[in-house]
């Protein structure tokens, strides 16, 4: 039996249905852009391996990185314990975050570092002595799967079956160019008229809806308004950290500073599971009191595991390196070329980029469903073509790791092309 066979008699994937789906394609090895399947077919990996993978599959520095840290001490626990690596990523993180971020508090996965950040912001103002329990969001906002996570979410479809066991979050429309004023306008509203504990959002680019773009002057007005009314801002950069919108975070294109800050994803660049929710000190110093019952009640076992905060440390040293920005500014600067070439072209719609991120729309009779049939023509399209994108309805994007290199990205272009030709109408 081969590895596909196999998966099918006990694996559960995500976001798959497992009646219909095809196989899942069985990976033995990667290196740079590229992965090999059991059968030697070789793909060039466009979307980072869902956006974790910033410097390449099996990359020796982070290997190395692993490798030390691991025969030094792999993990100690956290509760009452402490370790360089992890002492070292803080004070790093202090050092490229926003000014006003002074504390980090690790966990596993994104999900985890949002769940943090809403339950920070809820008992923040219950140790103050106010009760606040609504979350402020936009409308079709990706923040993970765990309860509070998905509850700040607004792909209806991923939480329907939840929808009456959920945080009470309201939604604003994001502020998309010729739209800033409503979505100003609706974050007052709602912020008079439930008294939020905090807003929640994806600075500049809405991932999982599709890459959806916005201003930073435009998130610095909501940001504004969400101070001046004490609503505590949470900036989930799960996937826009770490260089990927040509910036460090996103949120280096802003001049206001939100509270709170959730990174993952690239953070281990693609090798261990490891996250971060960080905040100011006025708010890590409303759980700081003798009444123990105001600490923040909450922790992971592998909470600041060693060898993934070892690898952190890594991937900041080598997104610093010349090497990278030049890679960031070159993968930039293919896009914007692509898109000049394309932007105009009658069967698609929506041509954007930001940093390494590139995104736009198939023209189709089909509808934009999110799994529908359109999305999986073009998915198993560009699987035929050696080509790994998530096309999400008919929006199409490319969010590689910046080792790709121009002939790989020029394939990913020419492939695209096709595809437009192939099942784009005018
Ligand atoms: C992927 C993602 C998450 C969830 O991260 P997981 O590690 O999959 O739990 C949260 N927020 C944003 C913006 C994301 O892109």
């Amino acid at each position: 039996m081969n590895l596909q066979q196999r998966d099918e008699r006990h694996l559960w994937h995500p976001y798959t249905q497992h009646k219909t789906a095809m196989y899942p394609i069985g990976i033995v090895k990667g290196k740079d852009a590229l992965l090999w399947d059991e059968n030697g077919k070789q793909y060039i990996d466009a979307i980072a391996s869902w956006w974790v993978n910033v410097f390449g599959h099996a990359n020796p520095h982070l290997a190395e990185a692993a490798f030390k840290q691991l025969s030094q001490l792999e993990h100690v626990l956290f509760g009452g314990f402490t370790h360089e690596p992890a002492v070292k990523l803080a004070e790093k993180l202090i050092e490229l975050l926003p000014e006003n971020q002074q504390k980090i508090f690790f966990s596993d996965n994104g999900s985890t570092a949002v769940e943090v950040a809403i339950k920070m912001a809820i008992q923040y103002f219950f140790n103050k002595g106010q009760k606040k329990h609504v979350i402020v969001a936009f409308e079709n906002a990706f923040h993970g799967d765990t309860f509070g996570a998905m509850a700040a979410s607004g792909i209806s479809f991923f939480t329907e079956s939840f929808k009456n066991q959920l945080l009470e979050v309201v939604r604003i429309p994001i502020p998309e160019k010729g739209k800033e004023q409503d979505s100003e306008r609706k974050l007052a509203e709602v912020i008079k008229k439930y008294n939020p504990a905090a807003f929640i959002f994806e600075p500049l680019v809405q991932g999982a809806a599709g890459m959806r773009m916005y201003a930073p002057e435009a998130l610095d007005r909501l940001i504004q308004i969400a101070k001046n009314e004490k609503v505590i801002t949470i900036a989930d950069e799960v996937m826009t950290g770490f260089g990927r919108t040509g910036k460090i975070f996103a949120c280096d294109y802003l001049n206001e500073k939100p509270d709170i800050i959730c990174l993952s994803k690239a953070l281990t660049g693609g090798t261990i599971p490891l996250a971060v929710t960080s905040t100011t000190q006025a708010i890590f110093d409303a759980f700081c009191s003798d009444d123990v019952n105001k600490a923040f009640f909450h922790g992971h076992t592998y909470m600041a595991n060693p060898t993934g905060c070892a690898i952190a440390l890594e991937t900041i040293r080598i997104l610093q390196t010349n090497d990278c920005s030049q890679n960031i500014q070159r993968i930039s600067d293919l896009h914007k070329q692509f898109i000049n070439k394309m932007k105009s072209n009658s069967k698609t719609s929506g041509w954007r980029s930001l940093g390494v991120i590139l995104a736009f729309e198939v023209n189709t009779n089909a509808g934009n469903e999110y799994y529908g049939s359109i999305r999986n023509q073009l998915y198993d399209f560009f699987i035929s073509k050696g080509i790994i994108l998530r096309p999400v309805g008919n929006t199409v994007y490319v969010f590689p790791s910046y080792v790709i290199t121009n002939q790989q990205l020029t394939q990913v272009y020419d492939a695209i092309e096709e595809a437009i030709e192939k099942f784009g109408i005018e």
